[in-house]
């Protein structure tokens, strides 16, 4: 499908098309997963499960960064908000995000210098304004996100603001998906992969998981024209048993992706495991600072050592991004849990598929 103009992917005739083509192909039970929290949100604002057939299931996925964020590393946040003369200067979503006993939310409320950032670049200007703090950033993004804060990182060495550091919990979005394929009781039947995420990786990044597992997959964008026709993409792909490693955005995705940003993210960072909320260890899906730009690591700066802890009791989050369970299975889900006072990280986020769930469904 090659459209030009924005509206087209907007064009209700368009999407109306794609549903009816989808309801004439679509015979197989099949469980979808959108990996990504940003397609999730757009699935329940454009209503797109409720015009496909009852047996086509949409899964949210773990592509939301706030949500996949370790316990751990939210309790690190907390720990650094807490340090004398540190600013800890974050994206809005973490604000609330619940770690053992704390939120930035509250450590801002009782006094710590906590601050709302839209980019690297206005943390690293705080910190050129306040050079006698310590201004800490709390990364916490995919390949979309982590080349912006190796630029960051840059521009803190270029100009000389040595009061700068991060706290890495950056992942890594192919990992999550082999994670995925691994795990024991997961049952997908394609993925509509991230579009975002892919600009920057580009198609090729999925190859070997594709070649390993011949999961049906499609790199979708973000309108209702796109989604639907990926969903269709996927239920052929199912039902003529012919699995493939698709594109449907090619107006933004290419095969080998933005080299340039992926050039400065592997100039600044090393690939290294990491731990997702609710899903555990995950080899190599991660991104830590190389060692040459160890100063601006908060972890090593300030001995950031922080212990495992469990999730909190009844939360489902980690089974939600996997696709184990729908928010509306979640003990909590309405009950402890709403927007107001989030017991997990997916009912927080923007991206997050419990919030989804409470506001649309
Ligand atoms: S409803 Fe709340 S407690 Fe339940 S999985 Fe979602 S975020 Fe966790």
């Amino acid at each position: 499908m090659s459209l030009q103009y924005i509206e087209e992917y907007r064009d209700a005739s368009l999407a109306r098309e794609l549903v009816k083509k989808i309801k004439a192909v679509s015979h197989k039970k099949l469980r979808l997963m959108e990996v990504c929290g940003t397609h999730t949100m757009s699935i329940f604002r454009h209503g797109i499960r409720s015009v496909l057939p009852e047996r086509i299931t949409l899964l949210s996925g773990p592509g939301c960064p706030v949500c996949v964020t370790a316990q751990k590393d939210i309790d690190a946040f907390v720990a650094l908000a807490r340090v004398k003369n540190v600013i800890v200067t974050t994206f809005g979503d973490l604000m609330k995000v619940p770690g053992s006993g704390s939120t930035l939310a509250l450590e801002k409320a009782s006094g710590a210098d906590v601050r709302m950032v839209y980019s690297i670049s206005d943390a690293v200007a705080i910190a050129r304004e306040n050079k006698s703090k310590q201004v800490v950033f709390c990364a916490v993004g995919f390949e979309t996100t982590i080349p912006t804060i190796a630029a960051g990182i840059l521009m803190a060495i270029r100009e000389k603001t040595d009061n700068f550091s991060i706290y890495s919990a950056n992942k890594l979005t192919p990992p999550a998906l082999t994670a995925l394929m691994e795990t024991d009781g997961v049952q997908i039947d394609g993925f509509i992969l991230p579009g975002h995420v892919s600009v920057i990786t580009g198609t090729h990044a999925y190859r070997d998981t594709f070649e390993k597992y011949n999961m049906p997959s499609v790199i979708a964008g973000f309108e209702p024209v796109d989604i639907l026709n990926a969903i269709l993409m996927l239920i052929r792909q199912n039902e003529t048993g012919t699995p493939a490693l698709e594109n449907a955005y090619p107006r933004a995705v290419s095969d080998s992706g933005n080299v340039k940003a992926k050039q400065i993210m592997n100039q600044v960072f090393d690939i290294c495991d990491a731990s997702w909320r609710g899903i555990g260890h995950i080899p190599s899906s991660g991104m830590r600072l190389k060692k040459s730009y160890e100063k601006f690591n908060a972890s090593i700066k300030f001995s950031m050592d922080m212990p495992e802890v469990p999730e909190p009791k009844g939360c489902a989050c980690g089974q939600i991004l996997m696709g184990l369970k729908t928010p509306e299975k979640c003990v909590l889900y309405k009950k402890k849990c709403t927007p107001m006072t989030p017991v997990g990280p997916c009912m927080v986020s923007s991206e997050g598929a419990c919030a989804a769930f409470y506001r649309y469904s």
